[in-house]
């Protein structure tokens, strides 16, 4: 099971609605089995129609176990692209879709599988 800190899911959901109609991407950050942070890479392109996740300059720093990212429609499953990309990096990446509520956020593995999550 995940666990990720409540506190951590509104600032996700509050960055998406304020990057939205563009896409925000990001790092998650795990401290003592906990996902606790968000780190924005520097090199993070955000554009409406760009798969952003393929911008992203992998940092080399174990405490980061996996993505988040936003999704400015209505749909929560990972693109092809997002796919490819959960396979090479990572144990959890966090899709949210509009309008970046509670019930919008969706969890996957490596393999793009539903992952079940626990507010902390
Ligand atoms: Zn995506």
């Amino acid at each position: 099971m995940i666990k990720i800190d409540e506190e951590l899911l509104d600032f996700i959901s509050h960055a998406a609605k304020n990057t939205h109609p563009n896409e925000f991407a990001a790092f998650l950050r795990e401290e003592k089995e906990i996902i606790s942070e968000v780190i924005f890479s520097p090199f993070s392109i955000f554009g409406r129609n760009s798969s952003t996740i393929s911008h992203f300059s992998l940092p080399i720093d174990v405490s980061i176990v996996g993505t988040v990212h936003s999704h400015p429609s209505a749909n929560g499953s990972p693109s092809r692209e997002d796919l490819n990309f959960f396979l090479r990096y990572g144990k959890v990446h966090i899709i949210i879709c509009y309008p970046y509520n509670r019930n919008d956020l969706f969890f996957y593995s490596r393999e793009g599988e539903n992952l079940a999550y626990e507010l902390v």
